[in-house]
């Protein structure tokens, strides 16, 4: 069974030095960070920067519990998604992973996590990544 990122340049490969990061954009112009990383910022319209592994952290702005699977996704029910701030200045649309849904809140510390979500048609496993609160381990 293979594996594969649910879309290319994301997030960091499992095996990757710097661990578990989202690839963010990072404007040469006026410094700020994007994510997903973009050709041209989103801010200044600048053509020029770089990739930055960013988010091995971060605390939940907001947070919601989906109980019913949207169209074409096959992981499981519920989840958490949400808002997580980073400490880079982003604030990221992601799906919140947690033993217990119900402790998640406003403002609790989470760490980033790349791990499957799914399987595919050919029976390979997806990776995603995902927030999960953060126990103080590693
Ligand atoms: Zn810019």
């Amino acid at each position: 069974m293979a594996t594969r990122p649910i879309h290319e340049g994301l997030f960091t490969k499992p095996d990757d030095p710097r661990g578990a990061a989202l690839l963010a954009g990072r404007c040469g112009a006026c410094g700020r960070h994007h994510f997903p990383a973009a050709e041209t910022c989103p801010y200044c319209s600048a053509e020029t920067g770089s990739v930055e592994a960013v988010g091995a952290t971060g605390r939940i702005f907001l947070h919601t519990v989906v109980q019913t699977a949207p169209p074409g996704y096959t992981g499981p029910v519920p989840y958490g998604f949400g808002l997580v701030d980073l400490p880079e200045g982003l604030r990221v649309v992601t799906r919140l992973a947690a033993a217990d849904l119900d402790a998640l809140e406003s403002g609790l510390r989470v760490r980033l996590e790349i791990a499957p979500l799914c399987t595919d048609e050919e029976g390979n496993e997806i990776l995603s990544w995902a927030y999960r609160p953060d126990d103080g381990a590693a």
